[in-house]
């Protein structure tokens, strides 16, 4: 349960500038999203002990209204909504403007614990010009160089000291076991309208589990005598619009979600297509090694866009290739089940486990086999694999397509175990891990894959050296001569 740390203030007083130093420098990296290092714009990080999530609002490209102040309100407004702790960054060179100031007006009033950062406090003199800020009604300004990282430390401390108590969730504990299903994707994708057809669809044990996080809603629901946890993302209602700011925070509820459940179904909206951010979401599914359904909601739409292209154009204008942006656009090239195939494959590569539903939540359209695939992959995760037959799978793949051969050092694996389920992960004791290729991983994971099934999840496999090679490693070091194996 991580909280959500925001900095936010004026364009050009060193939000970015401080995001980077913090996340590059001064914060241990808790972990790290696939693709998000060029531009990133949140972090899992932790300082005194406390692990937590930094985002940059700066980096959320919000509204397109041309007004400065309401866009920075925007991006304020959210920053309320979605974090716990709140950097209020502003700029010591140029002293507390008008924005400034309302913008403190607006994070008094939300009561959100708020850290006053004076950036830009390069010299003495600025250190000392600082104290204006305590007239912006937000406690201490803590002065700082976020370019040089001087006062960062400070700053962190006084995050860490707003942070809510770390608790475990009540609900956590009582549900241990359970299936947790978690239903993400961006806004207006359709997870609150699946969420209510499953949710009217099956008995309702407990809704809005006690200890649920901000980020997501928590149901206990039974389908078919199985009880399990529907995690919701979507339930937490926002006021307004759905911009892009609200998008980008969206992804980070995802990421949340998805550290907490077994199965992850990805919703995506068949009429707008696969966009980056569903790729950035089923890559964090897939590192993190949960389940994953991809749902290719709103068919209805697109059949209905199909038929309707079908009549105007005959047979030829039924057959499409290119990825569509809107209703319109899917009228003249309309997009059947084999094109979503073929792009979901494309673009999830990683992910080649994943089941692909197409389905619509409005109208219930295979909405039941939602749960049937997730409660299957659950299972299939749960799934522990005798090391005999492990080692009989692996000995016999190893025989029909030989390890990697490394400046005439070939890969020798001795043993495989299965270490973990849920994720289901697998431990080869191999002569040299370094040795081994990332296409023979891959054949190896098929191989397991065929042999017992895993339909659904991804599995982790870790390659480590035998203990006996790691000393006879150090012994030819040291120069002694060791007799080679053969
Ligand atoms: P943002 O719009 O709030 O994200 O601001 P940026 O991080 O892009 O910074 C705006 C400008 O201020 C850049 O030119 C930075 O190099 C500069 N800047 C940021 N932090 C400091 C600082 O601590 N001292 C000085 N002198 N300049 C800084
Ligand atoms: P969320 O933001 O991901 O929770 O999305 P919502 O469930 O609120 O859905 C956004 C909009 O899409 C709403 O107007 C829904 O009625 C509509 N919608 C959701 N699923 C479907 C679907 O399968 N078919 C159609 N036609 N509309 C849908």
């Amino acid at each position: 349960m991580k909280p959500l740390v925001a900095i936010v203030g004026r364009p050009n007083v060193g939000k970015s500038t401080l995001f980077n130093k913090l996340a590059g420098e001064r914060l241990a990296i808790v972990e790290d999203l696939p693709g998000t290092t060029r531009d990133r714009i949140y972090a899992d990080a932790e300082w005194n002990g406390r692990v937590f999530t930094l985002v940059d609002t700066g980096g959320l490209e919000l509204g397109s209204e041309d007004k400065i102040m309401s866009r920075i309100a925007e991006q304020v407004r959210l920053g309320i909504e979605e974090a716990d702790v709140i950097i209020f960054l502003v700029d010591t060179r140029s002293g507390a403007t008008e924005a400034d100031v309302e913008v403190a007006e607006m994070l008094r009033r939300s009561g959100k614990p708020v850290v006053l950062g004076a950036n830009k406090a390069d010299s003495h003199a600025q250190r000392m010009d600082a104290v204006e800020f305590y007239a912006l009604g937000l406690g201490e300004p803590i002065t700082l160089s976020a370019i040089s990282g001087t006062g960062t430390g400070d700053l962190l401390d006084a995050v860490t000291d707003a942070l809510p108590p770390p608790r475990e969730a009540e609900g956590e504990e009582e549900y241990a076991g359970l299936p947790r299903i978690a239903i993400v994707g961006r806004p207006n994708v359709g997870k609150s309208s699946l969420v209510n057809a499953i949710l009217g669809q099956e008995r309702v044990i407990v809704s809005d589990i006690p200890g649920t996080t901000r980020d997501t809603i928590d149901t206990l629901v039974e389908h078919k005598g199985q009880r399990l946890v529907l995690l919701d993302t979507a339930g937490i209602r926002r006021r307004g619009h759905v911009g892009a700011g609200v998008e980008r925070y969206s992804v980070i509820r995802a990421t949340r979600a998805i550290d907490r459940c077994d199965v992850a179904v990805l919703m995506i909206d068949g009429v707008e297509g696969i966009t980056a951010q569903d790729t950035h979401i089923a890559g964090y599914i897939h590192d993190a090694a949960r389940g994953m359904i991809i749902v290719i909601n709103k068919w209805d739409l697109v059949r209905e866009a199909q038929r309707k292209a079908e009549e105007a154009a005959g047979l030829e204008a039924a057959v499409s290739l290119k990825p569509g942006g809107n209703l319109a656009a899917l009228e003249e090239e309309p997009h059947d089940a084999d094109y979503y195939r073929a792009l979901v494959r494309d673009r999830f590569k990683f992910a080649p486990y994943a089941p692909v539903i197409f389905a619509a939540a409005k109208t219930k359209y295979h909405i039941n086999i939602i749960l049937e695939h997730a409660l299957r992959i659950w299972e299939t995760r749960q799934q522990r694999i005798s090391t005999a037959q492990l080692n009989e799978v692996v000995r016999e793949a190893a025989r029909r397509h030989h390890p990697p051969v490394v400046q005439g050092r070939p890969m020798r694996i001795y043993y495989v175990t299965q270490a973990e389920v849920s994720p289901p992960t697998f431990i080869f004791f191999v002569n040299d891990p370094s040795l081994l290729h990332f296409s023979y991983q891959r054949y190896l994971e098929n191989q397991l894959r065929q042999a017992f099934g895993f339909e659904g999840t991804a599995v982790r496999l870790e390659f480590r050296e035998r203990q006996s090679d790691r000393g006879e490693r150090d012994e030819r070091k040291k120069g002694k001569r060791v007799p080679s194996r053969r």
